[in-house]
């Protein structure tokens, strides 16, 4: 029987489907994390609705996950995919349509757990609407990554600012990393209530399977040497910098590199994708880097199993989902030394950092793990015990409803004003 203390909550991520097959444009770990803590969160006793914007006609309204578990698509803006930095205009609409649904459905969220701006606008306007609490993670942080991008979009002033008043009006903001919660200190506001809750991964799925039985699977040679990318293609990413390293290190001829990820012909993935080929190709490393495309649930764990080690070359990580599942595959990482990969990783124990876009130092790091298999298996068995302990989904979800729990209990009911909606 579910506690009667665990009530409906909407989990919003207006641009990041949760039901979305995961590395089609613009999906990543937003959409994971919103489904397993949504799920989990459901296995926990909670009502969870997790509401996002359809971007297909094809795409059903409403999909089940767990008998107290859905996804809700709601109708703003065309049924097609609109890049998150165009989405802006079809907010007031979403913010409509969900309370419309509220009226339909007879639930009112007293809590709405909001993920990246976009869903951050929309929780405030249905906290003004209708006194529903809000918990906000941001997923990544304007003011971060207009640091790194060379050209700023049109609506960098409005993001800016819908980050700024979350921070300071949320009764709790989400940051999955000490470095996260540091730069919505030292960037966005010195107010605002903060906890440090991390990002998880299912420690079920990954790390069931030993190295030379992947292999098996996947047809890679036993003695291999296997450098993996799984991930998005997104020149913020790094990928050019780990091709760039493999080509400089000194094990370039036994690597096999695999960048794993999907693209979409056309998309801003695939111009990326076409751009990572032709530097592949023009560095004669065709021979022996592949592209198997989008990863499902049944290969991912395969890839991150039979790879010698994985590397995370991100100019900026806020938390880094690839940079875990990889440890929870007794993979060791390999990660720029930025954002949550300086949380993840310990250095010298479960991998590497590197600066940055130094493809000098990515080779060397990546030269010294593949040297010495011994010391590559102890740190993916210390990559794997840290997973353990710090980064399930379940014992995520846990603190965000412990975390719920307390705030419901400080201010029990939202107010009921839908007959204003
Ligand atoms: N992913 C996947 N298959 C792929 C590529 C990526 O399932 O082919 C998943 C990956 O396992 C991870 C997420 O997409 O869970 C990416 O999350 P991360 O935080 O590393 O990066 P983001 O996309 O949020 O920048």
């Amino acid at each position: 029987m579910m506690p009667t203390s665990k009530k409906h909550i909407a989990l919003i991520s207006v641009h990041g489907d949760p039901a979305i097959e995961i590395g089609k444009e613009e999906a990543g770990g937003q959409n994971v994390y919103v489904r397993q803590v949504g799920e989990a969160l459901a296995r926990q006793g909670w009502q969870v609705d997790m509401f996002t914007r359809k971007a297909s006609v094809a795409d059903a309204a409403i999909v089940k996950h767990l008998p107290n578990c859905r996804t809700i698509r709601l109708t703003a803006g065309p049924e097609e995919f609109v890049s998150r930095d165009n989405l802006f205009e079809y907010l007031p609409k979403f913010g409509e349509e969900l309370l419309k649904f509220q009226q339909q459905s007879g639930i009112i969220y007293p809590l709405c757990h909001t993920n990246y701006w976009l869903s951050a606008w929309v929780g405030m306007q249905l906290k003004k609407r209708q006194g529903s609490q809000q918990v906000h993670t941001y997923h990544s942080l304007g003011a971060v990554k207009y640091k790194s991008v060379g050209a700023i979009p049109l609506i960098a002033t409005t993001r800016l600012a819908a980050e700024k008043a979350v921070l300071e009006t949320a009764e709790k903001i989400i940051a999955t990393s000490p470095q996260e919660k540091e730069h919505m200190r030292s960037l966005v506001s010195q107010k605002g209530q903060i906890d440090i809750i991390p990002c998880g991964t299912d420690i079920r799925k990954f790390g069931g399977m030993t190295r030379q039985a992947a292999r098996q699977q996947l047809g890679i040679a036993p003695d291999a040497k296997v450098v993996l990318y799984v991930g998005r293609f997104d020149p913020r990413k790094g990928i050019e910098t780990l091709v760039r390293a493999v080509n400089i290190c000194q094990h370039r001829q036994d690597v096999q590199l695999i960048i794993g990820g999907g693209s979409r012909p056309g998309q801003c993935d695939g111009m990326e994708r076409d751009r990572i080929t032709n530097i592949v190709n023009d560095l004669g490393m065709a021979a022996f880097t592949t592209f198997p495309g989008l990863l499902d649930d049944t290969t991912l764990p395969l890839y991150y199993a039979a790879a010698d080690l994985c590397v995370v070359p991100s100019h900026y990580e806020p938390f880094g989902l690839v940079t875990i599942e990889a440890m929870a595959s007794y993979t060791p990482v390999i990660g720029s030394d930025v954002g949550g990969l300086k949380f993840t990783i310990l250095p010298e124990q479960t991998g590497l950092l590197c600066p940055p876009q130094d493809e000098v130092a990515f080779a060397a790091a990546i030269d010294r793990i593949l040297a010495d298999p011994s010391w590559r298996d102890r740190l993916g068995q210390q990559a794997r015990a840290r997973v353990e302990e710090m980064f399930s989904w379940d014992g995520v979800a846990e603190q965000l409803g412990t975390l719920y729990q307390q705030l419901l209990q400080e201010k029990p009911a939202a107010k009921r004003s839908l007959a204003s909606a």
